[in-house]
Formats: structure tokens, sequence, C-alpha cells
């Protein structure tokens, strides 16, 4: 890390270090009575507030602390989004420990590595991951202490978990006079490991300080925009990069919380909307095809749900538009990844936009937005090179910022930064008013003849058609070209779709030699862990696919 120099004249503000405990603390003082609603995995609804979240967050502290956890100690969880969760994100990161969100949905092998690679001390589940726990408590080597987020009357009769504890017996049996403690700003908070489709996930170990200025630059007009006056679901998953930051941001400006727990199809997700009137939302696009589909099947109305974010992957313009048009949900769509903590882009329009039609405001709408404060971005070709901001030129994406890694933990990949700017795998264009736009991953890209082709443009046109319910696009081998485009697609149920008739309706949408050279029909697209359709798996499967032109 770099040292900078100090000025003889020193600013006489306060030193108060930028800790995470300090955004419970506000909320329970200054917005005490705000509601947190959950969806409990043991079937019922629960419900309390801010002041009686951070007090339970002060006696896990308490609670942890006589465990012997000590600073910079990792705390795991595996866990959907609840008010038992949002506790140990205070607690242990608030007392000084690090808490590491585990993605569930990983192989239990993969796991057991994070768990082992992070050292995790204790391991706090949902009952729901009873049985995966039961079959990797032998390889996580490190782990002291179970314990079951849960009540004594929940409590697994037999189990071969060593050591299990229940979870409101240890926060029952910590001090309410628990103060936080003050620490260094820079202090590790939390780990969240990558998703990582090749070799093994890597950590993203975020600070006290990046956490706290990720929360507020995200809860901006020109990002997330959350008000007090908001009712938020998160329906993004807490292990998927803290909920975009959501448990932060959402309670430093007062909002309502409803988390969903584990119930995330679509009926149950559009009841808890109704019932608790919830306004603003985020989750990937795979999560809104669910919702979106029953909403529609079943002639519904959303009557408080006024604004989402989409981000995570692209968002299709057919799903934007449904949300836009016909549900009147505005979307905000939203670019960043693990490593960014995970806020990069937000796509709001600029005051010159308002005079503009409604559809070159739509067109600006389908970017991944412009950088929020904090945030710096550039494109550079293949020798590092800047390119221009044309909004016509794609290349690699490299960032930079207070919440970008500098590197991963315990230094795998080694040196990450090139000349201190982080590259994202990403391959984007940016306009001349700083709209990113992002064409591909660098992996995904489809290599054409010595040119690019972005597959997500292809699939945002697929995904146009009616008949289309999914679809993605990757490259095949081709004998002449090197690569050419090949479109899986997963039909609409009853619909009927023939091959002829998706490549024409390419005709006029893109550049003739950008039209895909094939299209195969699947039942289902491959998902990964956070709800992204896993691309390196369809090359797998369709590499000796013989395309008709080769
Ligand atoms: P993760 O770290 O798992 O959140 O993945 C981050 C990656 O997801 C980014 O590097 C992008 O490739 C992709 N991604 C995130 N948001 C978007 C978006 N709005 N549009 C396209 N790709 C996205």
């Amino acid at each position: 890390m770099p040292e900078y120099p100090m000025s003889p004249l020193a600013g006489q503000m306060m030193d108060q270090p930028l800790l995470i405990s300090s955004i419970i603390a506000f909320a329970a003082r200054h917005y005490g009575d705000s509601e947190i609603v959950s969806r409990r995995v043991e079937g019922d609804i629960h419900r309390y507030t801010y002041r009686d979240c951070e007090r339970r967050a002060r006696k896990l502290a308490d609670a942890l602390e006589h465990l012997g956890i000590r600073m910079g100690d990792r705390v795991a969880t595996l866990a959907w989004n609840g008010y038992r969760h949002m506790e140990l994100y205070y607690g242990v990161s608030g007392s000084g420990a690090v808490l590491h969100t585990i993605n569930p949905r990983l192989h239990p092998e993969q796991i057991a590595y994070i768990v082992n690679h992070a050292e995790d001390q204790i391991l706090f589940f949902d009952l729901t991951f009873l049985p995966a726990i039961e079959i990797m408590a032998r390889s996580c080597k490190t782990v002291k202490r179970y314990v079951a987020l849960c009540g004594r009357e929940h409590m697994p009769r037999e189990t071969s978990i060593p050591a299990l504890l229940c979870y409101e017996e240890l926060v029952e049996g910590g001090s309410e006079d628990y103060a936080w403690p003050e620490f260094d700003e820079r202090s590790a908070a939390s780990l969240c490991y990558t998703s990582g489709t090749t070799g093994n996930p890597k950590g993203a170990l975020y600070s006290h300080r990046s956490t706290v200025l990720h929360a507020y630059a995200s809860a901006m007009p020109n990002a997330l925009n959350v008000s007090a006056a908001d009712v938020v679901l998160p329906v993004v998953p807490m292990f998927h990069v803290n909920a975009w930051g959501l448990p932060y941001s959402v309670p430093l400006s007062g909002a309502k919380m409803v988390y969903p727990g584990a119930a995330l199809d679509g009926k149950s997700l559009y009841e808890l909307f109704e019932q608790e009137g919830v306004s603003f939302s985020a989750g990937v696009p795979t999560v809104w095809l669910g919702l979106i589909n029953y909403v529609l099947e079943n002639d519904l109305r959303f009557s408080t749900f006024r604004r989402t974010v989409i981000g995570g992957s692209s968002c299709p313009p057919a799903m934007m538009d449904t949300l836009i048009d016909r549900l009147r949900v505005q979307v905000v769509h939203a670019w960043g990844m693990t490593e960014m903590s995970p806020l990069g882009t937000a796509c709001t329009l600029m005051g010159k936009h308002l005079q503009q039609p409604p559809e070159a405001q739509r067109a600006v709408l389908r970017k991944q937005g412009h950088a929020i404060y904090g945030v710096d971005m550039k494109i550079v070709d293949d020798d590092g090179a800047e390119l221009p901001w044309d909004g016509a030129t794609s290349g690699h994406l490299l960032v930079k910022g207070p919440w970008v890694v500098s590197g991963y933990f315990r230094g795998e990949g080694g040196e990450v930064l090139q000349d201190g700017w982080f590259p994202t795998g990403d391959v984007a264009t940016i306009d001349p008013d700083g709209y990113l736009a992002i064409t591909d991953r660098s992996k995904d890209v489809i290599k054409s003849g010595g040119e690019w082709i972005g597959s997500i443009d292809l699939e945002n046109v697929a995904m146009a058609h009616p008949a289309v319910l999914q679809a993605a696009c990757i490259a095949v081998p081709h004998p002449k070209w090197a690569e050419r485009p090949l479109l899986v697609v997963v039909r609409r149920p009853g619909m009927e779709l023939r091959r002829e008739d998706l490549l024409a309706f390419f005709e006029g949408k893109v550049a003739k030699w950008w039209i895909p050279d094939d299209v195969v029909f699947a039942d289902s697209l491959p998902v990964g862990g956070t709800g992204k359709i896993q691309k390196n798996k369809l090359r797998e499967a369709y590499q000796q696919h013989r395309l008709p032109s080769a």
C-alpha cells in the first residue's frame, strides 16, 4: 500500500474511523423504529426493528468474544437473506472479526476449499444446509464450532456435527452492555470469494473503510437512490458480494428492509412484495425472469413496487421493456464485480437526456451506466494503450477506487494490478458522456476472422423474440473463421420456434457477419451459484457441434 505525505497543516475535523458498526448504531438511534421483516426458513414471517437488530448484534459480538473470537479471525456463514444473517453482518464485523459469507450453491468440495483457505473458526448456517454441513464438517479443518441459525425448538435432535451450538441461545447469553470497539478503519471487515469459473475461487477482503464508503456512494441518487421512504427487498443473496452492499446502504438510509429467506420463486416473492409494500429491489436477470413470468401469467400488477436494480449479468432489453412498459417498474441497470464491493456503474439519465424522445432515453438505460464517484475506469487495447470514449471502440476494461481490491486474500494470483488499475476481464465501450456498455467477458467474446463479436448483443436480439425464454451465445470452432457464434435457446413453454425463423429475426438488427451460424434448442441453460448462465459449461457441451457453414 502506498504511504502518502502529510501536510504540515492537519485538518481539524474529528478523527472518527469509518466502521461498519457505526451504520447499525446510526440506524438504531435515528431510525430505531424502522422495520426489518424476514421470511424465515422455519416458514413464518419475523419482524423487528433496527433498534432490536443493533441490540442483538452487540449481544452476538459479546458472545463471539466469549467463544474466543479475536480481531481478524474469520467467521463464516452459509445462510439466506434474513435478520439473523444481518445480525452476523454487524456482530462479526463490528467486533473486529471478519465475516466470510459463503455461497451455499457451490459444490461441497469447493465450500470446504474456501473454508480451509479462509481458516474459518466458526460456521453459522441456516437449517436448510444441515445435510451439506454434515457431509463437509470432516473436511473443514479449522472450524471449531458450528452454530445453527434457529431457536432451541428447531435444533436437530441427532446430528454428526461436532460441538453444534444454537444461535438463539448464543445471542441470549451475550451481554447487552457490550459497546462497539473502535479501531483502524483499514482493518478487514468481510471476505467474499469470486465465483471462479476457472481454477479455485479467490478471496476479496473488504475493509471497514471500503465498505462504509461503498455504502455511502451506492445509496446516492445516481446509483441505487435509497431513501428513508423506501421499502427494500434484496433478492440478491447476502452471499453474493454482500447483497450488493444493501445490508449497509439500506440501514444508513433508514429504509424498511424486507428479507425473502429461501423462498425465491415468483409466487413467494410477489406475495411478499405486495404484503410488505416493497418499493425497491435488486437482483440478477434470472431471478426477474421467474417473478415477471408469474406476474404476467396470472395477470397481476405490482401496487407499490416502482424501481429495481438489475446487474450481475446483462439485463436483456426485452426484460427491461416489460418491466418499464408493462409493469411500470423503473430499471436501474448496474455493473460491478466481487472485486469491486461490487458497484462500479449504475444507469440513470442525465438532465440532457430528459429532452430526448423515449426511444433515445431507453437506448441509454440499456447500457451498464455511468461510473459512481469513487470509481474510475478506462478501456485499453491489447498493448495497454488507452482507447477513446466514442461509444463504438471496445477494449479491456480497467478500474480503480477505494473499494476495488488491490490483490486477493493470501496473495492468490500474485500481483493483479496493472499500473495501479484492476483488470476486470470485461470488454466494453464507453461513450462521450461516460456511459459504459459491456460487450462481453473477455473469455466469452467470439473471435471471428480476427474481429470480435459481442455475445451479449446477440443474446439481447434473441431474447426480444416472443418465443424465446432464455438465450446464450457461445463461440464454436470454425475451420475458416477460427470461431463463429452458436446460439443456445430455451423456448417459452408451449411456443413453436424454428431455427430458420430465429435466424431471420436477426436480419437488419446486427451486422450480417454477426448473425449466428446455427441455433440449438435446449430444455434449460446451466446456471451457476449466483444465477449467471455458465458459458464455460455450454462451450464444453457444444465444442464438437458442427456448424452448417463449416
Ligand atoms: P461477480 O464477481 O460474480 O459478481 O461477477 C462479475 C462479473 O459479472 C463482471 O465482471 C461482468 O462480467 C458480469 N456483470 C456484472 N454486472 C453485469 C451487467 N450489468 N452486464 C453485463 N455483465 C455484468
